[in-house]
C-alpha cells in the first residue's frame, strides 16, 4: 500500500475510483467481481465510504480488505467521527495501520438519519480536522485526504468561511482534498481560486458523478448541496423515463466535465463510480484517452 501523497510526483493526473460497501455480503461479493473490469484501467487509488453511526463499519472494512486482497488495488478507507471516542478511534486507525493501509481519508460525517444535526461523542471529535491531527500524531506516515466543497458545506455560511476551515484541516496534516461532486467546472474554478488565495496548496482532487436518474440526482443534490445545471436539468428532462437516454446524457456531461479538467491540468480525477462498473469504465477510459 503507497502512501497518495507519493503519488503526485507522476507525470500524469491520478485516477481514483469510489465504492460504498453494499448492504449484504452477497451484494459485497459482486462488488469484488465488477472491480475486475475496473482494475483494467488501474486505478491509482480506491477509496471506499464509511457508513455513518456504525451501520456498514464491518463491510468497509471487508470491502478494503477483498479490493486489497484480490485486485491489490491501493485503498483508501474512510473514516468518520460519527458516534466514536477518541479511543475507540485510536483503535480503528491503528488497525487500519496495522493491517498494512497508509491512506485514509478523514471525516466528520455526517448525523445519522434520525439526528437532524451532528452530535459530537463522548470524547469524541467535532471536526474532520481534529481526526486529522489525531492520526498525524499517531501515524506521520499515513497519507491523509479530507473533503472540499467547491460550492461550500451545506452548513457553512459561506464558501470563505468554509476555506478557512478546509484550510485548518490542511494546516493539520492533511496531504491532498478530494472534492464533493460538482457538475459545473466554473464552480471548481472559483474554488480554487479562492482556496489558493488562503495558501492553501495541496493538490485537489475533483470528484465527478455521472447523473443516471433525474429521481437519484434531485436526491443526491439536495443532500450535499450541489447544484445541476439548468442545461443538463433540461435535457434530462426531456429524456423522462428513458432510462437509457438519461444514462448516456450523465456520462456524456461527466465525461465533458472530466476532458476539460484535464486539460486545465488538475491534478487527478475521483469518480463516484455507484458501485456500478458499467458506468466506471466509460469514464476511465475516457480518462485514458485524455492524458494519453
Ligand atoms: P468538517 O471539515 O469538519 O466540516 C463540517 C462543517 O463544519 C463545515 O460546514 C465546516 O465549514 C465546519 N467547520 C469545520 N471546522 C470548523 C471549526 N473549527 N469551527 C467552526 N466550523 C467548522 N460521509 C460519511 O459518513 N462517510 C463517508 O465515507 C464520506 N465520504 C465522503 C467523501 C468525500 C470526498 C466527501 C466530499 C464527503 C464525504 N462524506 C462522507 C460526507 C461528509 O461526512 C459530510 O459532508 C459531513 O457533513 C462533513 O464532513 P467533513 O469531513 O467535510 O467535515
Amino acid at each position: 500500500q503507497t502512501p497518495i501523497s507519493q503519488l503526485f510526483s507522476q507525470e500524469r493526473p491520478l485516477l481514483s475510483v469510489e465504492f460504498f460497501p453494499p448492504k449484504s455480503d452477497d451484494a459485497l461479493e459482486k462488488l469484488i467481481e465488477s472491480a475486475d473490469d475496473l482494475a483494467f484501467y488501474q486505478p491509482d487509488f480506491v477509496s471506499v465510504t464509511y457508513g455513518a453511526g456504525g451501520s456498514t463499519r464491518d463491510r468497509s472494512a471487508k470491502a478494503c480488505e477483498l479490493l486489497r486482497d484480490e485486485h491489490e488495488f491501493n485503498i483508501m478507507p474512510h473514516l468518520t467521527c460519527v458516534g466514536a471516542s477518541r479511543d475507540e478511534l485510536a483503535v480503528t486507525v491503528n488497525g487500519l495501520y496495522e493491517s498494512g493501509y497508509r491512506n485514509i481519508m478523514a471525516l466528520r460525517g455526517d448525523p445519522p438519519k434520525d439526528s437532524p444535526s451532528f452530535v459530537v461523542a463522548e470524547n469524541g471529535f467535532a471536526y474532520a480536522s481534529d481526526l486529522v491531527a489525531f492520526i498525524k500524531e499517531l501515524h506521520p506516515d499515513i497519507s491523509i485526504g479530507v473533503a472540499g466543497y467547491p460550492e461550500k458545506h451545506p452548513e457553512a455560511a459561506d464558501l470563505s468561511t468554509d476555506l478557512r476551515n478546509l484550510k485548518t484541516k490542511v494546516d493539520a496534516g492533511a496531504s491532498f482534498i478530494t472534492t464533493q461532486l460538482f457538475f459545473d467546472n466554473s464552480d471548481l474554478y472559483r474554488f480554487l481560486e479562492e482556496a489558493d488565495k488562503l495558501d492553501i496548496s495541496v493538490p485537489v482532487i475533483p470528484g465527478l458523478m455521472p447523473v443516471l436518474s433525474l429521481k437519484q440526482v434531485k436526491r443526491i443534490t439536495s443532500m450535499c448541496g450541489a447544484s445541476l445545471p439548468a442545461e443538463l436539468e433540461k435535457h434530462l428532462n426531456l429524456a423522462g423515463d428513458n432510462d437509457e437516454l438519461v444514462r448516456q446524457i450523465g456520462i456524456r456531461w461527466a465525461t465533458e466535465q472530466l476532458q476539460d479538467l484535464i486539460e486545465q491540468g488538475l491534478p487527478g480525477v475521483h469518480l463516484y463510480a455507484l458501485n456500478r462498473s458499467d458506468v466506471a469504465t466509460e469514464l476511465m477510459s475516457a480518462f485514458r484517452s485524455s492524458v494519453e
